[in-house]
């Protein structure tokens, strides 16, 4: 399967994205641009500034500035407005942003209006906690009085994905506005235009120019720019573990604080006495949903062997009334991958599954008819008799494939979902309670649900262990990453 080349529409207006620098609207320095490719249809939609270490630059003096000037003087409460103006322009544009998100990563509208909307919540919920950043008093050993401050670190960095853009990007300029930072903010290249619109949102909202910057570019110019700025106090990063790893290598340049949200190969695991029904029914969404291109994704589930059988055909039953089609469509539950470079990938590790001896239950292929000929569709796939040595089980696929592994034992199945390098989330199933908590306790993993799938809550951490990540995101502990604490301590003599 190779990657067919896209082109414009024939009449189509292509959009001249901009990048947003120091309030302006702005080119590369060098003129550069890229193509922004709808993946459903295989045509670009737009032409965005190919920014590079210039550009940083450039972004860097702007949010210094801004952090230097007026924006230092604005009390907590005042940055709480202006996040709750942000959030209201977010609600007011939810459909353009949807659309947007949907024409650029085949993302199902149904999902990217959730998206938007999710977008909004976390703005409002930084809007009313920007004044809800203080420090402490502590009773020290010596008479005087010693107290703490919260303070914004500065400039920093906001590198995020494609699989979820707008929401990844809300989960780190919601705090990091809130504390009192200014922010460049870099999508990945696949997916820059709902990025820019918040940049421009954010203007209207009423941040003075050079709080929120959007430089357009490729990770290991742009972004490593970014990683590597000795004006950049701190670096919030999600995206794949190995690239997380240079992040961390880049930023040691100048000390740079770094949170991570890393990979993730997270197992769904079914006890006997679950509501089988249940699982069955609700569980597809947990791997399959964005097309499987999911850090929480359930990628692997582990399965008792009493119910094995019963577990994998209801699982395949419900995978085969999962709607693939047309991301615009309002019905679609499973839009394309970001590209047909992504989906090569993903066949791959199909290949793999075969090759290493894995059982092919559903899907597998790309799904038949002329709607599916111009996108990167794939169907959603599962594989039984997996066992966790197998590469499908071992590595992040990052698309629509589940790998089923059964267990004998409770203690077998913890085994198993720790037997990875990762840890960002999973679910439990299970009808008994010491059971689900006990399993819950053993498993090295930053989010775990029971008896459902959720992993997100804007007000509860996220974040993984191991090597999906560093730091938590969303609730108040996302403030912790964009501050630093300062002692003072006072002679009162
Ligand atoms: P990626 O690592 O390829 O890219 C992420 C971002 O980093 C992009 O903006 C990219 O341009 C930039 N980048 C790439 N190389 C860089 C470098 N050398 N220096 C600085 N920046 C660089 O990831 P992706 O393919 O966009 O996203 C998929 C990955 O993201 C998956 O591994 C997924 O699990 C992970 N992810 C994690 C979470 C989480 O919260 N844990 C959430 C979403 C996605």
């Amino acid at each position: 399967m190779t990657s067919p080349v896209a082109r414009p529409e024939a009449g189509a207006q292509i959009l001249d994205a901009k990048m947003i620098v120091g309030g302006e609207r702005v080119d590369a320095l060098d003129g550069q641009t890229f193509d922004v490719v709808n993946p459903a249809t295989n045509t670009v939609i737009a032409r965005a500034p190919l920014g590079g270490a210039a550009d940083v630059d450039r972004a860097v003096e702007a949010a210094q500035r801004a952090f230097d000037g007026e924006w230092s003087r604005w009390p907590a409460v005042e940055r709480g407005r202006a996040l709750h103006r942000f959030s209201g322009l977010v609600r007011d544009h939810l459909e353009e942003l949807s659309q947007l998100e949907t024409a650029n990563i085949g993302k199902p509208i149904a999902s990217s209006r959730g998206e938007a909307e999710s977008v909004a919540n976390v703005f409002e919920y930084y809007a009313g906690a920007a004044n809800k950043v203080f420090g402490e008093t502590i009773p020290v050993t010596k008479p005087g009085l010693d107290l703490t401050l919260r303070e914004p670190i500065g400039v920093v960095g906001l590198i995020v994905p494609w699989n979820f853009p707008m929401m990844m990007a809300s989960w780190k300029l919601g705090p990091a506005l809130a504390a009192g930072n200014t922010a460049i903010l870099k999508p990945a290249s696949y997916s820059p235009l709902t990025a820019i619109r918040l940049g421009e949102l954010a203007l209207e909202a009423g941040f003075p120019p050079g709080v929120l910057n959007v430089v357009t570019g490729p990770g290991g110019t742009a972004g490593a720019a970014i990683a590597a700025h000795g004006g950049v106090g701190k670096v919030a990063f999600t995206g794949e573990t190995t690239t997380g790893q240079e992040i961390m290598r880049l930023a040691a340049g100048n000390v740079k604080k770094v949170s991570l949200e890393l990979g993730g190969k997270s197992p769904n695991i079914v006890f006997a006495d679950a509501d089988l029904e249940r699982f069955a029914r609700e569980s597809p969404y947990s791997v399959f949903d964005n097309c499987g291109q999911d850090c929480c994704a359930r990628s692997r589930i582990l399965v008792e062997r009493s119910v094995h059988g019963k577990v994998v055909e209801l699982f395949a039953e419900a995978t085969r009334k999962v709607v693939v089609g047309d991301p615009t469509d309002p019905a679609t539950e499973v839009g394309t991958l970001v590209s047909f470079k992504q989906r090569e990938r993903v066949v791959d590790y199909i290949q793999a599954g075969l090759e290493e001896g894995a059982e092919l239950v559903v899907g597998g292929r790309p799904p038949e008819g002329p709607q599916f000929a111009t996108g990167a569709y794939l169907l959603p796939t599962v594989f039984d008799h997996v066992t966790n040595d197998m590469r499908i089980a071992r590595e992040e696929i990052f698309g629509p494939v589940v790998a089923v592994i059964p267990f004998d034992t409770a203690d077998e199945a913890i085994r198993l979902a720790n037997e990875t390098p990762y840890g960002l989330s999973g679910s439990i199933w299970t009808r008994d309670i010491s059971k689900a908590l006990r399993t819950a306790r053993a498993v090295r993993s930053g989010v775990l649900s029971i008896n459902c799938n959720s992993s997100v809550h804007t007000e509860a951490p996220f974040g993984g262990y191991k090597m999906s990540g560093i730091g938590r995101e969303l609730g108040m502990h996302a403030l912790e990453l964009y501050t630093e604490l300062k002692n003072v301590y006072i002679d009162l003599g």
